[in-house]
């Protein structure tokens, strides 16, 4: 659908017919994506199944993603597949929000419209490490030894100067952001 994906759907319309929708979403055009932690392009495939549940529009958001992200000690690339699958209750207003069962994750659709890019940005952030890291320093030398030979062809000796930098700040201020027009509670 080309060009298409990035409008507001109507949910209502969605979640009475039960729609179950496939979508393959670029990376790039999902909205709010912590650069500092992902790097490439890629796809993201998202598996939406809509209904109601206790009254209230529900979507059931299943994501697989084969994203390149940044490891936060050596600074190298780090394949990582995301997969997650969970329930959202989506809901109109604030005050919607306040009177869902707790238990549930929400997200606004307000006047029950939806951005698709929007929900799987928002899905996706959730399932992401906070601080990505290859599973040990070994690995995190592997890597820096292949970037340095293709920088510049020499020999590498891999510093591991980064290591410090491993308290890289989490995406607390985008979520923050982020928060400010969706909202997503416990
Ligand atoms: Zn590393």
């Amino acid at each position: 659908m080309p060009g298409g994906a990035s409008k507001l759907r109507d949910v209502r319309k969605l979640a009475d017919a039960r729609a179950i929708l496939d979508l393959d979403i670029p990376v790039a055009q999902l909205p709010g994506l912590p650069v500092e932690l992902i790097s490439g392009g890629g796809q993201v495939h998202a598996h939406l199944q809509f209904g109601r549940e206790q009254g209230y529009m529900v979507a059931q958001v299943g994501l697989k993603a084969p994203l390149e992200l940044i490891c936060q000690r050596c600074m190298g690339p780090m394949a990582v597949t995301i997969e997650t699958n969970s329930p959202v209750l989506l809901i109109e207003s604030e005050a919607e929000a306040e009177a869902a069962p707790v238990e549930w994750e929400t997200y606004l659709a307000a006047e029950g419209r939806l951005s698709f890019e929007a929900l799987a940005a928002e899905e996706l952030l959730l399932a992401l490490p906070v601080v990505p890291l290859h599973a040990d320093s070994s690995a995190c030398e592997r890597s820096a030894g292949r970037s340095a030979a293709v920088r510049d062809a020499a020999p590498a000796s891999p510093a591991q100067s980064a290591a410090d930098a491993a308290t890289a700040r989490p995406f607390a201020d985008l979520r923050a952001l982020l928060d400010g027009g969706t909202k997503t509670k416990r």
